[in-house]
């Protein structure tokens, strides 16, 4: 026997008499009814959901015969109830449903088969068996669809025996489950198409409203297009209405100028990244020449990146510079002071040696390089300024030596560079800016 919902998809309600409930886990019980105007799950479409006297059904499934109803109350046997459905989500599912069948019809006079569908909670698609469809065929469908919901045919429901529905050649199946039950459902959409179904669907065409082919994806070769019906246009259609009126607010100016808008400022924001970056490095450089007399060299800034450090100490390592600079310790930082970033340490080999394990403690980093450089990430900057103090303890006064060992030639500058490849790294270094594209 098909339940009252298949038997009439509009019925919003009926007093239905409880058969069986049975405690299930999480408070929940399992009820089952004489008859039932909730659909339980079945043929792609989703279950309905609504209440059953005081109780809510939160989910309805199919047993061999039987709809069973989670519900969150224990209901008595015998007794009878008021049943309603959740008619908005219903409605909903029946034009999504109904819609599909006219969507599959459609695609299948032009011998693309529908392999499966799927009624999503916004969007729905139809898998299809074919590798690709055309933009023009899309429209094509599309079109075709919308003519004939105008063309109000009528749907009408065929009620017919296991072996009646073997031996029906013209109506449409993905074969019939192992459990399915008597009387099984076709679904004619008049002079259109028939298809085996279990199903809630619209009387009558015109109430599918439209259905608007969206975009597709490829899936196993095959193809899905996404698709809207009835209300769902609607909703996503004042969805993209606000988002248009915010984007004319935002970039002032009206909808058909968005391209264009959208390219100038992309173009701008391009040019001033370049700009930014130039002069974050020339002011690399400036920093560090201001710091070349100090007995230690300590450099942070929030925004700095590794092309700030790289100026900074190509800067120190310069010819002209490198007598004042090659024995200093030099501690240089870029990144926010809460989520650290990038920093650079060199120092003479003993002094780097004394200096490295409590200044990776204090910014929480990791890192490695050479046995006068420690090169790495830091996940904090908030005890800048004891590793600051820290160095400044270990700095002894003296006049510039002769040189031990270069702070940074240009040959471990450029080394730097494949530090990542080095098994002793704890982490892989960060990634240098992609500057190819600015
Ligand atoms: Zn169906």
């Amino acid at each position: 026997m098909a339940f009252a919902c298949q038997r009439n998809s509009y019925l919003k309600e009926l007093v239905s008499k409880v058969a069986t409930c049975v405690s299930v886990a999480n408070g929940k019980f399992e009820v089952t009814l004489n008859d039932t105007v909730l659909f339980p799950e079945g043929g792609g479409q989703p279950d309905d959901h609504g209440i059953i006297g005081e109780a809510t059904v939160s989910q309805v499934y199919r047993r061999g015969a039987e709809a069973v109803h989670v519900v969150d109350r224990a209901l008595e046997i015998g007794s009878e109830h008021r049943c309603l459905v959740d008619w908005k989500r219903r409605f909903d599912h029946m034009q999504q449903h109904s819609g599909q069948h006219l969507l599959s019809a459609i695609l299948d006079r032009k011998n693309i088969e529908t392999m499966s569908w799927n009624l999503g909670e916004s969007v729905s698609h139809v898998e299809l068996s074919v590798g690709k469809l055309s933009a023009e065929l899309v429209d094509a469908v599309e079109r075709e669809c919308n003519e004939l919901i105008r063309s109000r045919q009528e749907f009408t429901v065929h009620y017919l025996s296991k072996l009646e529905a073997e031996n029906l050649k013209e109506a449409k199946t993905r074969g019939l489950p192992d459990d399915v039950v008597e009387p099984i459902r076709v679904i004619e959409i008049q002079d259109i198409d028939k298809n085996m179904c279990c199903g809630t669907h619209v009387s009558n065409l015109s109430d599918v409203q439209g259905v608007k082919l969206l975009h597709t994806e490829s899936k196993r070769g095959n193809v899905c297009l996404f698709f809207l019906c009835g209300n769902r246009i609607f909703d996503r259609l004042n969805s993209s209405l606000d988002v248009e009126r915010k984007l004319n607010k935002l970039l002032s100016c009206g909808t058909e100028d968005f391209p264009g808008t959208v390219d100038k400022l992309k173009a701008t924001v391009r040019l001033t990244q370049k700009s930014s970056k130039t002069f974050l490095k020339e002011l690399g450089r400036y920093e560090a020449l201001d710091q070349l007399d100090n007995d230690f060299i300590f450099q942070h800034r929030e925004d700095a990146d590794m092309d700030y450090i790289f100026a900074f100490t190509n800067a120190l390592n310069a010819d002209e510079n490198k007598h004042k600079t090659e024995h200093k310790v030099v501690f240089v930082a870029g990144g926010p002071i809460k989520t650290g970033g990038q920093f650079v340490l060199k120092a003479p080999c003993d002094k780097l040696a004394e200096l490295s394990a409590p200044i990776l403690e204090m910014i929480g980093g990791k890192g490695g390089g050479k046995k006068d450089q420690l090169q790495g990430k830091a996940t904090s900057f908030k005890q800048l300024s004891k590793v600051r103090d820290l160095i400044a303890s270990k700095v002894v006064k003296t006049e510039e030596t002769a040189s031990q060992a270069a702070l940074n030639t240009p040959e471990e500058q450029a080394s730097l560079q494949e530090f990542s490849n080095f098994s002793y790294w704890k982490v892989p270094l960060p990634d240098l800016p992609d500057t190819t594209d600015i």
